[in-house]
């Protein structure tokens, strides 16, 4: 298929605020947002709820086939339909979190997902998040960013978000869930989170949420020539 625009993989480790820049750039720049996360915390999310054994690859692959996943526009954000329900704040919740790092090792859950992630994104004019879209997803993305950030930097944001929402957690926990939801992205033997050559590497530590948006949309410009 004919792309009708560029498209740019976002990539990077939890917590480092992906989500929120990845939508407010695709905003910006009239371009379509995905965020992959989101379909694996989905499969993950209908997994425990029917309390399968999250170790059992065969059965959670054949659920993952039988499971239709849509996104939706609603104002500015982007919601998760799965089967048809809207899941969006269910799949936020700390124990989706803990679980998805075994989805997300499950190598035909991953093949699934990524093969409808091709298919979302082959027009191009899109923004894709994730780990492993400028690896796995789209090698050929025009425009492949990488955020970064210190460990405890984004402890203390996903920690203020989890507060903000009434979650009963606590700074050590959140650091330690994040350090190990970390080593598992960067170990996984398929779709591990990891750098390209091409990857331009935006360290968001010292950045407030209005910079980093300002910067990739200065580095999406430049590449694609969109200015
Ligand atoms: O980005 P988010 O934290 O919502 O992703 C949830 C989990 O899904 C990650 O910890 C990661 O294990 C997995 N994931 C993945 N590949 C992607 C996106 C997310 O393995 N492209």
């Amino acid at each position: 298929m004919k792309r009708k625009g560029p498209i740019v993989a976002i990539d990077g480790p939890v917590g480092v605020g992906k989500s929120s820049v990845a939508r407010a750039l695709a905003q910006r720049l009239g371009f379509l947002y995905i965020d992959t996360g989101a379909m694996y915390r989905a499969v993950t999310l209908k997994a425990m709820r029917l309390g399968f054994d999250l170790s059992d690859t065969e059965t959670i692959a054949k659920m993952a086939e039988e499971t239709e996943l849509r996104f939706v526009r609603e104002d500015a954000a982007l919601r998760i339909l799965c089967d048809g329900e809207d899941v969006s704040e269910a799949i936020r919740a700390p124990e989706v979190s803990a679980n998805t790092s075994s989805i997300a090792d499950n190598i035909k859950v991953r093949e699934h997902l990524v093969n409808q992630q091709q298919r979302m994104g082959e027009q191009g004019n899109v923004v894709m998040e994730g780990r492993d879209i400028g690896t796995v997803v789209f090698p050929c993305a025009e425009i492949k960013l990488f955020l970064d950030a210190d460990p405890k930097i984004r402890a203390e944001r996903r920690y203020r978000e989890l507060i903000e929402k009434g979650k009963d957690v606590t700074f050590e926990k959140t650091y330690a869930d994040l350090l190990e939801r970390d080593r598992r992205d960067q170990s996984r033997p398929t779709g591990a989170l990891k750098k390209t050559g091409e990857s331009i590497i935006v360290d968001t530590t010292h950045l407030t949420q209005d910079e980093v948006i300002d910067e990739l949309c200065r580095i999406v410009m430049e590449h694609a020539s969109l200015s």
